[in-house]
């Protein structure tokens, strides 16, 4: 497969909050993107959403308006999935259900291009459990984007057992392309490594929190005014280089044994979810999403897609 934007066409299946993303980020790109989903009306809010990601970047200065033309202008949406068939490059971004993605898979086989590649934008099915439909194993991969893909520029690329290193290698050269940040994982983990980071610092969030020491507004406060600043520039292992591994060892020695285990801090998510309160959705989760709140973030997100 080739990965110039005159020969490739990108194949996204899936229209809700990821495939818009990701094709809109393709489209931009430079590449046609032909999109699928099985729900007219999801296909119908392809290009309102393509629209209002796009206006982000022009607001932020990312993009100009003819950019922004030229984009939609890339974007076809079909309600047939034989449309699929002239992308070489796929990505699968359907509900997180084994069995629907199994069916689609065992549609897609008999479909795509000897060449074509299949991806899946899974968020932590194994890819040898994904593939156990597909003839051509090989050309399978998984790639995990997050979202908003406009703004997160990570894609975890993780291979199976059976696919082929020029399928990994083409992969990261499309999503380099596409303007993503592409990485590749020797083997697959449960929640790849990206969730696993996130989820392990969410356990000690929550563990400090029931604990008494700080509240979920704290416990905030000094994320952002430290690590979160820190993790932009350096990872925790250049930090920890940086630190002096020495000192690091020090301080591991008496702090390790106190840090959260426990797999129980998820009651005090369960808790908030059983009392209604499941985040911005509701209005509330363990802050009060009013206005003054969500105008904050929208500042914030504009100065971090501005910076591109
Ligand atoms: P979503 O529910 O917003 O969208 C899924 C879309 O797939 C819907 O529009 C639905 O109509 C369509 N669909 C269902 N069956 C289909 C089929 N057989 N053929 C074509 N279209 C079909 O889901 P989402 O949040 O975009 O997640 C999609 C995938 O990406 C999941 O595997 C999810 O785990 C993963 N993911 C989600 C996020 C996130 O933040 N939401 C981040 C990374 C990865």
């Amino acid at each position: 497969m080739n990965t110039t934007t005159q020969d490739v066409a990108i194949g996204v299946v899936g229209t809700g909050l990821m495939g818009v993303g990701i094709a809109t980020q393709a489209a931009l790109h430079g590449y046609r993107t032909i999109v699928h989903d099985v729900d007219p009306a999801r296909l119908a809010s392809v290009a309102p959403k393509a629209e209002a990601v796009l206006d982000e970047l022009i607001d932020a200065g990312r993009i100009d308006h003819a950019a922004r033309q030229a984009a939609l202008a890339r974007i076809e949406t079909h309600a047939q999935l034989d449309a699929i068939a002239r992308a070489r490059f796929v990505v699968e971004a359907i509900p997180e259900v084994l069995e629907l993605k199994h069916r689609l898979y065992a549609k897609l086989a008999g479909l795509l291009a000897d060449d074509a590649i299949l991806a899946s934008n899974t968020s932590g099915f194994p890819p040898d459990q994904l593939a156990t439909p597909l003839r051509a194993k090989e050309r399978f991969v998984i790639a995990h984007f997050w979202n908003p893909p406009h703004m997160i520029p990570l894609v975890e690329i993780v291979p199976g057992s059976a696919t082929a290193p020029e399928v990994v290698q083409q992969t990261a050269g499309l999503m380099s392309a596409i303007g993503m940040e592409p990485v590749v994982l020797a083997k697959a983990i449960p929640g790849f490594v990206g969730n696993r980071l996130q989820f392990a610092v969410l356990r000690e969030a929550l563990h400090i929190v029931r604990s008494g020491a700080a509240t979920p507004e704290v416990v905030d406060r000094v994320m952002k005014a430290s690590l979160g600043r820190r993790w932009g520039i350096v990872g925790p292992f250049e930090g920890a280089d940086m630190g002096g591994l020495d000192t690091f060892v020090d301080i591991a020695s008496h702090l390790m044994p106190q840090l959260a285990k426990d797999e129980d801090v998820i009651d005090l998510l369960r808790a908030q979810v059983d009392a209604g309160r499941v985040g911005v959705r509701s209005g509330a989760g363990f802050h009060d999403w009013d206005e003054a709140r969500i105008a904050r973030v929208k500042a914030g997100r504009k100065r971090v897609i501005g910076r591109g």
